[in-house]
């Protein structure tokens, strides 16, 4: 099968099972955001999703995603960084990511700003970002990232009193082997407490190949998809 193919099926089957689950929860599917997660994957493959009506790519190493748009600048599309971020890299990833859904802790908050600034100086809108939530047990032996709950809220503010940065919610992964549908509700809990004080931060970025239909049941607003639509990758690490 041609490789453009092989990607239009996997995302056919994916807005498929997130329509479903939509409907299944009672929700618009127009709600939710499909960013389709194209780390390992060549520059290729994104330039076919975009053909194919994708608007919105994850990736999150940063020297693969810092490559793959600026190779991908002329598509127009939404740079989504989801991994784990060095404070020495901050800035670096606010020069080309639209979006940053992995901030844990307070410490990339500067180099976020700064780099942001050094890209538009006159910018209005800001870097968006999203407050990752751990949603491990303290004492599972992996750990999937995030800022601990009760810490949650703090970070939230901090987020929103940084030049540059528009807060615009929470993102979790469920534990490895863990409950998703129970860890999914407890950040849409989360979610709901950092709303009432941020009305601008309404975004739940869960759910991933496996596990998109207990986030889309507790409230997603944004999927992150790869296996199901790109194929397997190459283990990681
Ligand atoms: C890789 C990754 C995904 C996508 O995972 P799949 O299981 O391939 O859908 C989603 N979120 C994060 C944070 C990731 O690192």
């Amino acid at each position: 099968m041609a490789r453009i193919d092989e990607l239009r099926a996997g995302l056919d089957h994916t807005r498929d099972r997130i329509a479903q689950a939509a409907r299944a929860a009672g929700r618009d599917a127009r709600e939710i955001t499909l960013v389709v997660v194209t780390k390992f994957f060549p520059e290729s493959d994104v330039r076919l999703l975009a053909e194919l009506g994708v608007t919105d790519v994850g990736e999150n190493r940063h020297q693969e995603a810092q490559r793959k748009a600026a190779a991908c600048a002329d598509l127009g599309l939404r740079w989504h960084f989801i991994g784990s971020l060095q404070s020495n890299k901050a800035a670096a990833v606010a020069a080309y990511a639209d979006v940053v859904s992995s901030v844990d802790r307070a410490k990339l908050l500067p180099g976020l700003s700064r780099g942001l600034r050094e890209r538009h100086p006159a910018a209005t809108g800001g870097l968006e970002v999203l407050v990752q939530v751990s949603l491990d047990d303290p004492d599972a032996a992996h750990h999937r990232g995030g800022v601990p709950i009760a810490g949650a809220g703090e970070l939230c503010d901090l987020v929103d009193d940084t030049d540059g940065l528009r807060l615009r919610g929470v993102m979790g992964v469920a534990p490895l082997g863990g409950d998703a549908a129970a860890a999914f509700r407890v950040l849409g809990e989360v979610a709901a407490r950092i709303r009432a004080e941020h009305p601008g931060a309404d975004w739940i970025s869960a759910g991933m190949s496996h596990d998109l239909e207990p986030a889309i049941a507790a409230g997603a607003t944004h999927v992150r998809i790869g296996s199901a639509i790109l194929g397997n990758r190459p283990e990681i690490k």
